[in-house]
């Protein structure tokens, strides 16, 4: 008689440090825990990366939470190369009674783009750019983006694409980026929903094909304090009701809609203040300096890779339409920030703007590093946050952000953030950036 081992399914959440957490069944069973969940407590909003809560921990020590899966978010491949298929649900948490839980970031991004959709029409559309390093490969040193330096890895590209594939992530290109050991995967644009759950998935999937392959992959934002940063850049566009693109006017600077010019002047506006969501770790802020092509001012341009708002090129060879293509990517972003959250504060910054009627900002040209001060007044142009604790100031002073969350979910973001810089305080940049790569 043979028996065989039946896989499991994991309902998965992801917390404030961008772990992705959850709790497994077997397959057979998921059916049946799909309406009520598995359970789930206040206090793992708590965690640290470092596999600690924090103290004092808002939620104490008491209360239960139910994770329930949304089976329109499940992602399994048997193709990573381990013994069992990969498989992963994402999933909501919710009172005992159902009723949302206003801790969880999958919620907050669903009500921020029904919000949009509500007062606008609209609806949104995203992508994650992923950059990671592949670490104790010993891999030959390699040329910047050369075909030679992610062959150098095969089977890793083919293996890794082949397990997106199957998991619906519907990955588009794969690279060996500019920096050593650097790699970049990328998806296709999709409901923002859908986006930031695939962001989640290719995290997972990418580590755990390189985990097969012997080796480990980072997402940390810094390798090292002066090697080249990992990135995640968020790309959106608008669609209306009907479907149809709404981000692109061809009569405007730049293509920019009036209307996703308000939407961006909002994100600009806020952007010191979600920095700490975006870039969410201590090692962002090494990544965050000028002449990086990541973030450094309150900039938007027309395809420059120094600014924090890029609107994106369209092609137009064998008549491709513009308007379906075109689209803004946030830069300042980087794996220690969870996409959920990422996202719904980029979302909530942009709705401020729309609300707010905000005039589209102008498109910057040039190094502001090489400006004036009073050049860069003219042109809006503030420095983001230097550091994780300066931040964290930012999104404290801006009520209007903070006014987006409740307040013990705020409590809970900037202790956790605090924490971890109180615990880093004695590191130097080289060892906090080693730490990150193991932990992220
Ligand atoms: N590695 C850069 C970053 O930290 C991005 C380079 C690129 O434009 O792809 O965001
Ligand atoms: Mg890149």
């Amino acid at each position: 008689m043979t028996s065989t081992v039946e896989p499991l399914v994991a309902v998965v959440t992801t917390d404030l440090s961008a772990i992705t957490r959850g709790r497994s069944v077997v397959e057979s069973k998921l059916q049946k825990i799909a309406a009520t969940g598995v359970g789930w407590l206040q206090a793992n909003l708590a965690l640290t990366p470092f596999n600690s809560v924090i103290d004092p921990n808002p939620w104490g020590s008491s209360g239960d939470l139910r994770l329930v899966p949304d089976l329109n978010a499940r992602f399994r491949t048997a193709l990573t190369g381990s013994a069992t298929p990969f498989d992963m649900v994402a999933g909501n948490i919710v009172e005992l009674d159902g009723s949302p839980w206003l801790g969880c970031t999958r919620t907050m991004l669903r009500d921020a783009l029904a919000e949009l959709k509500a007062a606008t029409g609209v609806s949104v559309i995203a992508a994650f750019e992923h950059e990671f390093n592949i670490a104790d490969a010993n891999l030959a040193p390699g040329h910047s983006l050369s075909f030679a330096a992610l062959r150098r890895a095969d089977p890793f590209a083919p293996n890794l694409m082949a397990a997106l594939e199957e998991a619906g992530v519907a990955p588009e290109v794969v690279i060996a980026e500019f920096g050593n050991e650097q790699f970049e995967v990328t998806h296709e644009p999709a409901d923002a929903l859908v986006a930031a759950d695939r962001a989640v998935a290719i995290r997972e999937i990418t580590r755990e094909v390189a985990r097969n392959a012997g080796w480990r992959a980072s997402f940390a934002p810094k390798p090292a304090p002066d090697a080249i940063g990992n990135g995640v850049h968020i790309h959106f566009s608008f669609v209306d009701e009907a479907g149809k693109p709404a981000t692109y006017d061809p009569a405007r600077p730049g293509g920019l809609s009036n209307w996703a010019g308000a939407f961006c002047a909002g994100v600009l506006r806020h952007l010191p203040a979600i920095t700490a969501m975006t870039a969410a770790s201590v090692s962002s802020y090494y990544r965050l300096k000028p002449h990086s092509w990541s973030s450094s001012y309150t900039w938007l341009a027309d395809r420059d890779r120094e600014a924090s708002l890029r609107i994106c090129p369209t092609v137009t060879i064998a008549g491709r339409d513009p308007a379906r293509q075109y689209n803004v990517e946030y830069r300042a972003a980087d794996a220690t920030g969870n996409p959920y959250l990422s996202l719904a504060a980029i979302v909530r910054a942009g709705l401020e703007g729309l609300k707010a009627k905000l005039p589209t900002p102008p498109l910057v040209s040039g190094d502001p590093t090489l400006m004036s001060e009073a050049e860069r007044a003219k042109l809006g142009l503030v420095r983001l946050p230097e550091t994780l604790p300066a931040a964290l100031d930012a999104l404290t002073a801006d009520r209007t952000v903070t006014g987006w969350f409740a307040p013990i979910f705020v409590e809970t973001f900037v202790g956790l953030k605090r924490h971890e810089t109180e615990r880093l305080a004695g590191l130097d940049p080289a060892s906090v950036c080693n730490l990150y790569r193991t932990l992220y």
